[in-house]
């Protein structure tokens, strides 16, 4: 029986997770957090018995606690909570599918805890790679891919030496803009930006994958897991998702990893690895595809992109600049207080008006983060 906890289990990583527990007999969940969503929490709850359940808001933790009186269950709140499920003695693995950067501590602490991390959370990596992959290594625990891009990397370098890369090709669908210039970009709503191609996914990841600086944090992301310099990542679009990433080697080969676009198998992947189990759903019918395109990216019109090459290079607090800029930008857009094209313009000034900081500690990232949201706050 292998035993996980998971951060995030209301949204979209966390259920398509619960989904892999639900059809595995030899999977336990032993504690779940969540935001705010409590009706979906209780019902998870109640068909996954968890010993302990973290809830964000005080409020809301109240509500559950009357909602579940009749359940033998620890309840916590806040940070605080997100920390005691993350160092649970139960579980052996945690699946982090938070999202933001509040991931960073929890990530932290289960490592310390000696648990193996299915990351999801990618803002952890982009911000504190340079903490996180050292301390994993310290702390003999593995982080396991949960990103379908890097798991399909994982996968492509299985039995090989990260030494024999030579590139790293992210594959990108593009989103629903591909194609589009910037003046047509200007006017898209909410709406638009939320239909993605390919991939159904929670509304942040969504409006990242629009812009395109969901590339970026998965380039920066990349960076971290496979221990390779930026210049070396390449970004290839490949507009129906089939290709989920590539890997080329010292002597010329290329190794892919494709699929159908879903979710649970790079999930289940981190769940089993190294071990592969069947996955229902569909194949891959290579008579009926025909055909896989490629593009390049196009970097002048989806600045979101060639922002995260600066931030990369530039290291330090930069990539966190990035992150947080965005991260309240998205939240600005889907609040329709600015435009489309202001993301990128508000990760740009943030960038320019920030003194980096070189080797930042978790709290100096944290710092960061708070001055860019009152700095967002003040301008916009
Ligand atoms: P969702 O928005 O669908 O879900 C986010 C989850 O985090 C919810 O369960 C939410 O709870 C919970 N949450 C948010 N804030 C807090 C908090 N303060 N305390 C506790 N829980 C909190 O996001 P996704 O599942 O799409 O993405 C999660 C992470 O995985 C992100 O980092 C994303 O970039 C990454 N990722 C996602 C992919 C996808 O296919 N969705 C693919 C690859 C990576 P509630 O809803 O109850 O408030």
């Amino acid at each position: 029986m292998k035993k996980i906890a998971i951060l995030g289990s209301t949204g979209s990583i966390g259920t398509q997770t619960l989904e892999i527990v639900r059809t595995n007999q030899d999977l336990q969940v032993t504690a779940l957090a969540a935001g705010a969503n409590i009706e979906l929490l209780e019902a998870q709850i109640r068909e996954f018995h968890p010993s302990l359940v973290a809830v964000w808001e005080e409020e809301k933790a109240k509500e559950l606690k009357t909602k579940t009186k009749d359940l033998t269950l620890r309840i916590v709140t806040g940070m605080d909570g997100l920390l005691e499920v993350a160092v649970q003695n139960e579980s052996e693995l945690l699946v982090t599918a938070i999202v933001g950067m509040i991931g960073i501590r929890p990530t932290i602490a289960a490592m310390k805890a000696g648990k193996d991390i299915a990351l999801a959370n990618k803002e952890t990596l982009v911000t504190a790679g340079h903490i996180i992959m050292p301390l994993a290594k310290e702390c003999n625990v593995q982080i396991l891919p949960v990103d379908s891009e890097h798991s399909a990397i994982f996968q492509c370098l299985q039995g090989e030496s990260k030494e024999q890369i030579k590139k790293i090709l992210l594959t990108a669908s593009g989103g629903p803009f591909r194609g589009r210039k910037r003046e047509e970009l200007k006017n898209v709503q909410v709406e638009d930006a939320l239909k993605h191609p390919n991939w159904s996914m929670g509304r942040k990841i969504t409006i990242d994958s629009a812009t395109m600086v969901n590339k970026g944090l998965e380039m920066m992301e990349a960076r971290w897991l496979f221990g390779v310099e930026p210049k070396d990542i390449q970004i290839v679009v490949q507009p129906k998702s089939i290709i989920h990433s590539m890997v080329e080697f010292t002597d010329g080969a290329v190794i892919a990893q494709l699929g159908t676009p879903d979710m649970k198998l790079p999930i289940q992947y981190a769940l089993y690895y190294p071990n592969r189990r069947y996955l229902p759903g569909e194949r891959l019918d290579f008579w009926s595809l025909q055909e896989i395109t490629f593009e390049k990216p196009d970097m002048e019109n989806f600045e979101g992109l060639s922002l995260a090459f600066v931030a990369a290079a530039g290291g330090g607090s930069l990539p966190t600049v990035y992150n947080a800029a965005n991260e309240r930008a998205v939240a600005l857009f889907l609040e329709r207080k600015i435009g489309f094209l202001e993301i990128p313009e508000i990760i740009r000034s943030c960038m320019e008006a920030h003194h980096r900081i070189e080797n930042p500690t978790v709290e100096e990232i944290l710092m960061v983060e708070q001055q860019v949201y009152e700095m967002i706050e003040s301008r916009w």
